[in-house]
């Protein structure tokens, strides 16, 4: 389950702050999972109360946002929200997007003690 090696590198993320930004406990965490970033945001969930014990963030509430992907047309320039990666141009039809937002996991705020 890759979940499980992306919430380590979440905690290793958070713990990293912490170590630099001088906080010992984080509260809550709010990721943004993009659309496209084949996360399920279930077993991330399930994952991340594992993962996080012994850290910085053991016991923290999980906030996750799934945010659309866009994607940019390469062959119009239209950008577009897209459902799939693989999704036509809706303005011409070419199918070369390039997704510009909405593939990665990211941490988008720390609630910090
Ligand atoms: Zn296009």
């Amino acid at each position: 389950m890759h979940e499980m090696s992306l919430c380590e590198n979440i905690r290793d993320i958070i713990q990293a702050q912490a170590a630099e930004s001088g906080f010992v406990r984080v509260n809550r965490v709010w990721l943004e999972v993009g659309a496209l970033s084949c996360v399920e945001p279930d077993a991330l969930r399930f994952g991340f109360d594992v993962v996080m014990r012994g850290s910085v963030a053991e016991g923290a509430a999980l906030e996750i946002a799934t945010p659309a992907a866009k994607a940019r047309c390469l062959a119009c320039g239209q950008v577009a929200v897209v459902a799939h990666r693989y999704d036509p141009c809706p303005a011409c039809g070419a199918v070369e997007m390039q997704v510009t937002q909405g593939d990665a996991l990211k941490i988008s705020k720390l609630e910090v003690v």
